[in-house]
């Protein structure tokens, strides 16, 4: 979180982001915060208790001053799948809350009770929530407007018109006896904008046709 434009934008004031230590709010004389699956099997499982009074504890604190209630978000492989529409729509609420689940996740009653939304960052399983959580702050924080400078943007990236971005190319002109496309050193700026887009097309049709077919509503 101290690094990068995720830093810059807590550094700037843009952001805030507080952790919170679940196993500070347990009631178990050894300080548990998980225990064995109800119907047997592998692995443990996180208890409803220390969650969800660490959850309402945040929730109370905003609340008490005199703040709308967060959204409050589980990082988890059944949660639908990360989009910059979710980034972006996220970005414009006040206060989030983000569990990250441990092991082998956390009791239902908890998701039940105190979760808005599932979110998953792809279709693998990591061992905890954190990183998952680091990823949702990064793609989230990007779009809280001053956080990303003028020279960097979210309109012209991956993803945005559905499509994938074009390829870029930075100095020396020749690497390796390889040449910076022509149209680049041109000056031409709309045959540089006809280019790139021409490019971007080609690429999204090659490896991600299916962002092509999409709905802006998905
Ligand atoms: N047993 C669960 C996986 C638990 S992984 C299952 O099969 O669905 C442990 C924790 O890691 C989860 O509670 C979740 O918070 C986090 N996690 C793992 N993979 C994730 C992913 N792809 N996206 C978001 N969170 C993930």
């Amino acid at each position: 979180l101290d690094t990068s434009i995720v830093g810059r934008g807590i550094k700037n004031g843009f952001v805030e982001i507080y952790t919170h230590n679940i196993r500070a709010f347990t009631q178990d004389k050894h300080r548990n915060v998980d225990d064995k699956p109800y119907g047997g099997g592998t692995g443990m499982v996180m208890q409803a208790q220390p969650i969800y009074d660490c959850v309402m504890s945040v929730i109370n604190e905003h609340l008490a001053t005199g703040k709308k209630k967060p959204r409050v978000i589980y990082m988890s492989p059944q949660g639908e799948t990360l989009t910059p529409k979710t980034a972006k729509e996220l970005s414009e609420y006040e206060h989030i809350v983000i569990l990250c689940g441990s092991y082998e996740g956390v009791d239902q009653r908890v998701i039940d009770l105190d979760i808005d939304m599932e979110i998953s960052i792809g279709d693998y399983v990591l061992t905890s929530g954190e990183l998952p959580a680091l990823v949702l702050i990064n793609a989230v924080v990007r779009y809280i407007p001053g956080v990303l400078g003028s020279s960097e943007s979210t309109t012209e990236e991956s993803f945005s018109e559905n499509l994938l971005e074009y390829p870029q190319y930075t100095r020396p002109q020749n690497f390796m006896g390889m040449e910076v496309p022509e149209v680049l050193t041109s000056g031409d700026h709309e045959k540089v904008r006809k280019w790139r887009y021409e490019q971007a097309l080609e690429i999204t049709k090659r490896v991600r046709p299916d962002l092509l077919t999409k709905n802006d509503a998905d």
